[in-house]
């Protein structure tokens, strides 16, 4: 084997049989401006159950903006995006006839999200926090509930903090418990928004630890994140985003090592 690729194959976590053949994600031609400003340009993105998407690229780039509007916290102008074989938005303006459909709530709960701020409830414990959201749509009896939120907390390694509040936590452990709550609502997807930014850099690993492990389980997931290390270790697929629109897709090695795309080898090497 070539260099590269011996040193490329050590580097990359396979993963057991993932269902790839399964879209969860169909985002097409999503264009979206903020006051005249266009911020998406037409970008498309498939996502196959089992894989994991790391989003990279310059500040500004539109790389949050656009998994936002994946479970509808932003609204595209134009553009469709289907979650699980379901339309669940729709918006052409050449076809003004054609009724724009908005995202529903029981496909966005399907998505879960962890944002750079952990967004975490304040006068919650962290149990509380965790069986909020499934309390909400009746998922179950509040035994059952408190059963499952125990168990998403073990595998984030807080059941421990249960009772514990959010100030009582380092950043590191209150971003953990973010995802557990997120894993609570069983969702198909998860997305993270820059899930390390806001951490202390010794906090770092055991919030990245955690999300590996996830994609090692074979959770879908996108992330949107200037660990470069990690998102070459853990992804399935890197999209490299730029000025509104995605410029370069690939394999970590394609991206990483191999890559003639110049602006995206101009970004990696102010990381190194
Ligand atoms: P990235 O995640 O790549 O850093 P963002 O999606 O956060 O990029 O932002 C893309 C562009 O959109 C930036 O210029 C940002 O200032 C602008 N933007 C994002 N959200 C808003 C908003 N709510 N109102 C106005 N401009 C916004």
């Amino acid at each position: 084997l070539p260099e590269s690729n011996s040193r490329s194959t050590s580097q990359h976590i396979p993963k057991p049989s993932p269902e790839h053949n399964v879209t969860v994600v169909d985002a097409r031609n999503i264009s979206k401006s903020f006051d005249g400003m266009p911020v998406l340009k037409n970008v498309s993105l498939e996502v196959r159950k089992g894989e994991t998407v790391s989003i990279i690229g310059p500040s500004g780039s539109g790389k949050t903006t656009f998994i936002r509007t994946l479970n509808g916290l932003e609204t595209p102008d134009e553009g469709y995006i289907k979650l699980n074989g379901e339309l669940s938005f729709r918006k052409d303006p050449s076809q003004p006839n054609l009724k724009t459909q908005l995202p529903q709530g029981n496909q966005i709960k399907n998505i879960g999200m962890v944002f750079q701020q952990f967004n975490l409830f304040p006068h919650r414990s962290v149990l509380q926090n965790v069986t909020l959201g499934p309390r909400y749509h009746r998922f179950g009896s509040a035994q059952e509930l408190e059963q499952e939120a125990l168990s998403v907390l073990e595998k984030v390694g807080m059941r421990e903090h249960a009772d514990k509040y959010p100030h009582q936590l380092s950043g590191g452990q209150q971003q953990r418990v973010a995802i557990a709550r997120a894993l609570a609502m069983k969702p198909s997807i998860m997305l993270f928004d820059e899930p390390t930014s806001a951490l202390d850099p010794e906090l770092v690993g055991e919030v990245l630890k955690n999300i590996e492990s996830l994609a090692r389980e074979g959770m879908t997931m996108i992330i949107v994140t200037h660990e470069m290390a990690f998102a070459q270790r853990i992804s399935d697929r890197v999209v490299f985003m730029e000025d509104g629109a995605i410029v370069h897709a690939g394999t970590p090695p394609e991206i990483f090592e191999h890559s003639d795309e110049p602006r995206v080898n101009r970004f990696l090497s102010d990381f190194n």
